[in-house]
């Protein structure tokens, strides 16, 4: 049976004609608004922007008389729930009449009766015109998956008979399609609105709701960067139907920059999976209502042509879209488009497990999707704010504009490799060098800590000609196959730790063998070394050297006792070995005393390794050493890295180091950490599941126990934190060789306001442990 035809009445669009004059009157009159007024389009409505002296003023509506009261008064409920239920999604607010009532009326000079209301004028460039990045697309996606969230509850709209543009008007209005010229375009056509009648029974399975379904460029705003949606506007439209209907219009309709109708659909989809995600069905369905609003849009031109020319020449530019569109979509394989579309609307964690394999771990039990940084500021992509405690390696803060700069700048003018003359790469190794002792003035660069650590590991085996190494017990040095080996760390490595490796005994005051301040633990502790030292000469290895991370962080962010790196130093230099310094973790000022964490236990290394924060998050590490040790390992092997000590890693590095430099973020960790250290601490007195608070400037390790006399780990209850400060919006981590240390090491530009906040979070996640 074919459904009721829509009434086409509604299309012509011949909206009220009131004069500039008499709107603002009505403003004045019914909104107490007094400013001038801009006449704005409006297919049905006649719209005007009333501009007061100041604040961004209201839009006059003066609603088509074929409009019932009913449909506005819904528009009015649905408006006010959205601003209720979501406040991120930029909808206008309502504006009632002076007498407080949703709207008002006047009447033209023939007396009809024209219904009159008023919303906030919502401020932001139109989309209309623009091409539309990934990026707005996928935001655009986004914010209406919020949007039809907040719809979900709202009862169906008071249409009184079938609206035109609900796709499934499509099938009623195929008797309209002798209307277009083209023979061929009117096949295309009739293929696409039987096929779809074909499969409408079968939609009615799927997700219904009522949904905006209008989503197209002239109704949606964007902001100054032109990244993100600054409005949504005009609610006339609404259906209730299959949730999946929803992107079919901006799908069809928003050009993506330099992308196909397929490729800006999947971007689309991606957004708005990543709110709410739709089943295969739902994108089956979506792909066909993408197919349908062409359809729509050049059947509906083909009527507007006969009956409403002023109406038609408004969609002329839509209809050659349209059909640019349907060629290049039907000329695709239909099981590969659908294929494509499904893989973008894959919940993000199915496509990462898929395309990045299901071993690479993700943070949180709900894991979080950021869409930007500031300072010490994470927000998701529906812009809430996480104060981060966690990445060091944003050390001078998220989306810092110096360091983008800096790269952008260099980027543009040259990148290329350190087998050409370039002075940045040298500015930056004599501002580096200048920061370390005297002696550790030669750099090797490369692109991670890792690399670094493994260059550095080659240097000792080279100079010394010896295998064996020292490390800590439970210690994390990077991922090549030579550092894993050097990694004792649960999970580093596949094979056992190694017979060239020994691991020694983590100096824990708070749990280990001897604790507290013990004037003997230090000699004990090193005394482990002497061991370590017999044993790898015995098997022939030699002593290479000592490799330790100053920040003792995978041991639990220890504060070892004062000597015992000098007494270890010591011992493994008198059997000819070299001390090698991983400042990945602690360096660049984290530790709030001196800028590299060795400088603490008053030692000099022969290497130092750099990474993790040297270049706010562009992938740099170093091995800085004296230049007779490097020598004795370049004078056998060419070692060159590719990307290692490029112009534009270089100019990130400087960035960075300047700022920290130039902002005192050294000094700024040291009392900013102690803030945050003092706070747990006090927190510790009414919350016995804190054991210890250790760590300085901020790097900072609280060790999470069963309870306080046997100092038992309790991994469990420190995962529980994480996830509920995570909740709180507050990020940290968890380390040490029990996985019960709450690792809390943020930007280093953390306000203190920000640590306070962070406290605030973490008292109410204590307090929740106990419920
Ligand atoms: N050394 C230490 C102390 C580290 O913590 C890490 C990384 N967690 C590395 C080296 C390895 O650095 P990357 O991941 O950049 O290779």
């Amino acid at each position: 049976m074919t459904p009721p035809a829509p009434s086409l009445v509604a299309l012509r669009t011949d909206p009220p004609r009131f004069s500039i004059d008499e709107a603002v009157g009505l403003a004045r009159a019914l909104f107490g608004v007094e400013g001038d007024a801009r006449l704005l389009y409006g297919e049905r409505d006649q719209n005007f922007h009333i501009r007061p002296a100041s604040g961004d003023g209201i839009v006059l509506k003066i609603v088509s008389a074929a409009e019932g009261a009913a449909a506005i008064d819904y528009q009015t409920e649905t408006l006010t729930h959205l601003l209720r239920t979501d406040p991120g999604v930029p909808v206008p607010r309502v504006v009632p009449t002076r007498d407080a009532t949703p709207y008002g009326w006047t009447n033209d000079a023939a007396g009809t009766a024209y219904l009159v209301r008023a919303v906030g004028y919502q401020p932001g460039q139109p989309l209309e015109g623009a091409a539309a990045g990934h990026t707005l697309l996928r935001d655009i996606g986004r914010m209406l998956a919020r949007l039809d969230r907040a719809l979900g509850g709202l009862a169906a709209p008071p249409h009184a008979a079938p609206l035109v543009w609900d796709p499934r008007s499509a099938v009623s209005l195929r008797h309209f399609t002798n209307l277009i010229p083209s023979a061929e375009r009117r096949r295309m056509v009739e293929r696409i609105i039987d096929r779809f009648a074909d499969l409408l029974p079968s939609y009615s399975g799927l997700r219904h709701q009522t949904i905006h379904n209008d989503g197209h460029a002239g109704n949606l705003l964007i902001d100054g960067s032109a990244r993100a949606v600054a409005g949504i506007l005009d609610f006339g439209d609404m259906i209730h139907g299959p949730l999946a209907f929803e992107l079919a219009v901006p799908a069809a309709e928003i050009d993506g920059d330099g992308l196909g109708p397929l490729d800006s659909a999947a971007e689309l989809l991606t957004g708005y999976s990543a709110i709410l995600p739709l089943d295969a069905g739902e994108i089956a369905a979506f792909y066909q209502a993408i197919l349908v609003r062409h359809a729509l849009n050049i059947t509906i031109q083909a009527w507007r042509t006969a009956h409403d020319p002023t109406g038609a020449a408004k969609l002329d530019g839509t209809v050659a879209h349209a059909v640019a569109a349907l060629d290049t979509l039907l000329s695709l394989d239909e099981a590969k488009s659908l294929a494509l579309l499904a893989d973008a609307g894959q919940p993000i964690q199915e496509r990462r497990r898929r395309r990045l394999g299901p071993g690479l771990e993700l943070s949180y039990q709900r894991p979080v999707h950021f869409g930007r940084g500031e300072g010490a500021v994470l927000y998701d992509l529906e812009g809430r704010g996480y104060i981060d405690c966690y990445n060091n390696v944003p050390s001078v803060g998220h989306g810092n504009k110096i360091v983008a700069d800096a790269i952008g700048r260099q980027m543009a003018e040259i990148c290329s490799n350190t087998r050409y003359l370039h002075h940045t790469v040298l500015d930056y190794a004599d501002r580096l060098t200048r920061t370390l002792p005297d002696g550790l003035e030669t750099c090797l660069f490369v692109n991670s800590g890792s690399e670094a650590n493994d260059a550095a590991w080659r240097i000792v085996k080279a100079v010394t000609g010896h295998t064996g190494m020292l490390v800590m017990s439970n210690a994390y040095h990077g991922i090549t196959d030579a550092v894993a080996t050097l990694s004792p760390y649960y999970g580093a490595r596949i094979e056992p730790i190694a017979p060239h490796v020994k691991a020694l005994e983590a100096p824990d005051l708070y749990r280990g063998r001897i604790r507290g301040d013990d004037p003997a633990a230090a000699v004990s502790y090193a005394a482990a070394a002497d061991v370590a030292i017999a044993e790898l000469i015995q098997s022939g290895h030699g002593v290479g050297g000592f490799l330790f991370d100053t920040g003792f962080v995978s041991n639990g962010i220890l504060d070892v006792p004062a000597g015992y790196v000098a007494a270890v130093v010591e011992k493994v230099r008198a059997a000819g070995g070299l001390i090698i310094a991983d400042e990945v973790q602690a360096g660049f000022g984290r530790t709030g005393d001196t800028l590299w964490g060795f400088q603490r236990y008053g030692i000099i290394p022969d290497l130092v390794t750099l990474g993790k924060p040297m270049a706010n998050g562009h992938p740099v590490g170093a091995v800085v050493t004296r230049p007779a040790l490097l020598d004795r390992f370049t004078d056998r092997v060419e070692f060159f890295s590719t990307f290692g000590g490029n112009p534009v890693s270089a100019a990130a590095a400087l960035a960075t180091l300047d700022i920290i430099e130039r902002d005192g973020l050294r000094a700024h960790a040291l009392v900013t950490g102690e803030f945050f250290r003092n706070g747990i601490k006090k927190l510790a007195q009414y919350h016995p599941a804190i054991g210890d608070v250790r760590g300085s400037g901020l790097l900072i390790g609280v060790d999470v126990v069963t309870d306080r006399h046997s100092r038992g780990p309790d991994p469990a209850t420190a995962r529980l934190l994480v996830n509920r400060l995570r909740d709180r919006h507050v990020l940290i981590g968890i380390d040490g060789p029990h996985g019960n240390v709450l690792k809390i090491r943020p930007p280093l530009p953390i306000t203190q306001d920000q640590v306070g906040r962070a406290l605030d979070a973490l008292r109410s996640a204590l307090e929740s442990l106990q419920t």
